[in-house]
This record gives structure tokens, sequence and C-alpha cells, in this order.
């Protein structure tokens, strides 16, 4: 009886290290998940709980039709690309209208710089009301598709080259004033956080900082990269969609 109890007590313990094991392999992974990004990048937490949900993951953005569906109910002209002209785009477009009021400006030439994908449209669609609100007319990016695009450094296929990433270079306001990445935005201290209050930022610097800000708080967008990074993103911010881990890049 006494052997028996004894062999219970073992087996009893080898279970209880073996779930301890478990526990701390599924907690190591999760550690390992939430810290892994690029070299060199810096990832910070979302200030707010992800909510609303990114706009990748709402009911418009599950398919190609209803993806195209929004976009006309929304008035927002388009033009369906074919996919063997943009290689890497899972819903190829090109806009061709003002998206909610606002006018999106790019390079003419080449013409597939201007390829999205209809995802990203649909987030240039949400935007819309708030940079209205803000007085932006019309905002203008250095560029959107690029199929051979990688993440500086890595052979990583950078959103671009799925046409889910958008170079903001300058927005235009109302009363005609342009806002420009590289000369309003004035604080750009490497690795330094994007989104404090500057006093050395004038009132063109606050409004560009605030518009980006702002999108990032409202989960518009999920990998944003700044003047904060490195010199590549002097003169543009990266704003780029999906996948959800990424975060914040100074
Ligand atoms: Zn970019």
């Amino acid at each position: 009886m006494a052997r028996l109890k004894r062999a219970l007590k073992r087996v009893a313990k080898n279970a209880l290290m073996l779930v301890s094991a478990f526990a701390c392999a599924i907690l190591l992974g999760i550690a390992l998940r939430s810290t892994r990004g690029e070299p060199g990048r810096v990832s910070v937490q979302h200030q707010t709980p992800r909510e609303p949900p990114s706009v990748s993951e709402t009911p418009a953005a599950r398919t190609q039709a209803t993806c195209h569906g929004a976009l006309k109910r929304a008035g927002v002209a388009f033009r369906v690309i074919a996919r063997g002209q943009a290689e890497g785009v899972a819903w190829p477009i090109m806009i061709t209208g003002p998206v909610g009021g606002v006018r999106i400006i790019g390079a003419k030439s080449p013409e597939w710089n201007n390829y999205l994908d209809c995802k990203l449209a649909l987030t240039l669609l949400a935007w819309a009301p708030y940079l209205r609100e803000q007085d932006v007319v019309s905002v203008e990016h250095y560029s959107l598709y690029r199929q051979d695009a990688t993440v500086a450094g890595t052979r990583k296929p950078s959103g671009h080259a799925s046409g889910l990433a958008f170079d903001l270079a300058s927005v235009e306001l109302r009363d005609g004033r342009k806002l420009s990445v590289l000369t309003d935005w004035t604080n750009r201290k490497r690795g330094s956080e994007p989104c404090t209050k500057d006093a050395r930022d004038g009132d063109a610097g606050r409004r560009l900082r605030q518009l980006v800000c702002d999108a990032v708080e409202r989960q518009l967008f999920q990998t944003v990269i700044t003047p904060h990074y490195n010199d590549a993103h002097k003169n543009h911010v990266h704003l780029e969609i999906g996948p959800p881990d990424q975060g914040f890049v100074h």
C-alpha cells in the first residue's frame, strides 16, 4: 500500500512538472511573439484597447466583392486592376477620384505606383472624415505599390509589395496651406516618441503630427514609420495596414 502511495505521488509530481514546463513554453512563446519585430525597429504598445477593430477586420473587408461594394456605395471612383498587372496585391485597384471628400494625390507616372489593395482604400475612406474634420482637402503620397519593395535591411517584403502601405508626403488644408513631412515635422529625434506634444513644433508640425497620431490611435494603420526612425523616412510617414501585431515604429 505504501509503495502504491509512493508511486502515485511520483506520478503526480511528474505530471505537475510536465504541466509547469508546458505553461512555461507557452508563456515564452507569447513573450517571443510580442517582442519579435524587424531588426532595429521599436514597437510600443497601443495606448488604447484594440477598439474599434482595424478596417481590415470589418465586414466590408471580408471579400473583394464586399470591398468593391463598400467603395461604390461611398461614391469612390476606382478602376479594377488585373492581378497580372499588380503581382502580390490581393485585390488591386486604382483610385480615380476623391475618397470621402479627400483627394488622393500621387505621381502620374509610373501609373502602377498608384495601385493599391482595396483594403487600403477602405482604410483611407475610414480616415477621410477625420481628415476633413481637421480641414484636410488632399493628401499626397510618394508611393503605394512597389512590387519588389522590402523592409529596409531585410529581405522581407514591405507592405508596398502587397499594396497595403501609403507613404504620406504632405497634406493640403482648406485655406491652401500645405503641411509637409520634410519641412514641418520638426522634432525628429531618433527613437523618440512621435506622439508627445513638443514645444519646438510650429502650428504646421503640430497639426501634421496630430493627423498621424490620431490615425494610429483609431487603429486605422498598424505599422507606422516616422522621420524619427531613419533618414529614409525624413520626407514621408509610412502608414501600413496589418498585420495587427506589428506596432508603432519611431
Ligand atoms: Zn513606405
